[in-house]
């Protein structure tokens, strides 16, 4: 039977990062993932906001342009202009990025098991014992150490009795090629409950992709049927006609904040799986970076004596404090449930106050709330 230092299920951006990581730091590793590819049925915008941009060295060529513009628009259409002198946004390439992260993963010694899904695990005195399914076979693997980068359906951190998400929402794309169109790059978004109740609808334009969406509460709208209308009032803001669409994208965003038992002594959960979402934006990718970090130093260091003291850095209580603003401010959109609150809010959002909060909701350095100090110390910062 095959013996690994650490299994991680799931090949999205967490778990490539995080195996990418711990082969580098020497550990025998499994990636686990029921996609035959890492680059099929991508379910993120990709947006990476400057933070990200500035602390992870993301390779060039899996990067859209700039962009430096946002325009907020109420139910009624008026519309809020803000603009940052920072390179603020850049749509990722999320499939060259990971195959990108894939070939650095397999470059350090890891070993991929595409198309292999998870489905449980026995414990054992030293380690566990899991059950991974490759083709309707069965794979018995053991590994000392279990990652659970399984997104926001975690089956993993079922397995290991840790905290499950229980919040989501929605939401649903679709991807054109939008390089023949002269038009700025820009981020629209659209406050409106009647196409996004609880979250907003979106096209991002950064001159080579144009992304149209909408998220939302499951229980309040049919994401499919919004997606439709919204697609008819695009070429209002902007042209549509003649461009080719190359993919659509959907999937579950959590949005109860980090989860409050994502470690024990078997295993832990990174990314969606940890519910590492910001409340608020329903931003995930910069999470998945810093909190494998994190993870992978947490681990090795844990391996090294499997002392459980080495575990607590990993806990979520002190991050789970400085997401609580943002848990606020979520529970704030959520309750807009009617399009003339939502104008009302919109019209608040003019005044001097309020415009700084959207900027700094926009353009703010917050990300996972995780300090400069506590993310340097981890060597991984910077290398991706
Ligand atoms: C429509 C949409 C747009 C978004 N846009 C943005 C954005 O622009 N910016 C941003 O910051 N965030 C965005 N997000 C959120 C962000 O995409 C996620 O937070 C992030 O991608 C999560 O990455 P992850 O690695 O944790 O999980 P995932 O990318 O979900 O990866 C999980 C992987 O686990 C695999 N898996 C699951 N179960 C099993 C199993 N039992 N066995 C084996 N493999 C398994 C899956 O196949 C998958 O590959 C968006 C989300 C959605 C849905």
């Amino acid at each position: 039977m095959d013996k690994f230092d650490v299994v991680v299920v799931g090949a999205g951006l967490a778990g490539l990062s995080c195996a990418r990581w711990l082969g580098e730091r020497g550990h025998r590793v499994l990636l686990v993932d029921r996609k035959p590819r890492v680059d099929q049925s991508v379910h993120t915008t990709g947006i990476f906001v400057r933070r990200t941009l500035e602390d992870f060295a993301l390779p060039e060529h899996c990067l859209g342009p700039v962009v430096r513009d946002v325009r907020l628009y109420s139910p009624r259409r008026r519309m809020l202009a803000l603009s940052s002198p920072h390179d603020e946004f850049r749509v990722g390439k999320m499939g060259a990025l990971y195959q990108h992260l894939l070939r650095a993963a397999l470059a350090a010694g890891v070993r991929s098991a595409p198309a292999t899904c998870f489905r449980g695990l026995v414990p054992q005195t030293d380690g566990m014992l899991l059950d991974l399914e490759t083709q309707g076979a069965s794979r018995p693997v053991h590994a000392r150490y279990l990652v659970g980068a399984d997104g926001a359906n975690s089956r993993v951190a079922r397995a290991l009795s840790l905290s499950q998400n229980r919040e989501w929402i929605g939401g649903v794309e679709e991807v054109y090629d939008s390089r023949t169109i002269d038009s700025p790059a820009c981020l629209h978004c659209f406050l409106d409950p009647r196409l996004a109740p609880g979250y907003i609808a979106w096209i991002a334009h950064d001159g080579d992709e144009m992304h149209i969406g909408v998220g939302g509460y499951g229980d309040r709208f049919d994401p499919n049927e919004s997606l439709a209308r919204f697609r008819d009032e695009v070429p209002r803001f902007i042209a549509l006609h003649g461009l080719r669409m190359i993919e659509r994208r959907g999937g579950r965003i959590p949005v109860g904040g980090l989860l409050p038992n994502i470690v024990n002594e078997r295993g832990l959960l990174v990314g969606d799986a940890a519910g590492a979402v910001s409340p608020l934006t329903a931003g995930g990718l910069d999470p998945c970076l810093r909190q494998s970090a994190l993870a992978v130093d947490v681990i090795a260091e844990f391996l090294r004596g499997r002392n459980p003291v080495a575990l607590s850095r990993y806990e979520s209580a002190p991050f789970r404090k400085r997401f609580r603003a943002r848990a606020l401010m979520r529970r704030g959109l959520a309750a807009i449930q009617h399009p003339w609150l939502a104008e009302l809010g919109f019209a608040a959002l003019s005044l001097p106050p309020f415009k700084s909060l959207a900027r700094r909701v926009f353009f703010g350095q917050g990300s996972f709330p995780m300090s400069d100090q506590e993310l340097q110390a981890c060597p991984e910062f910077r290398a991706i």
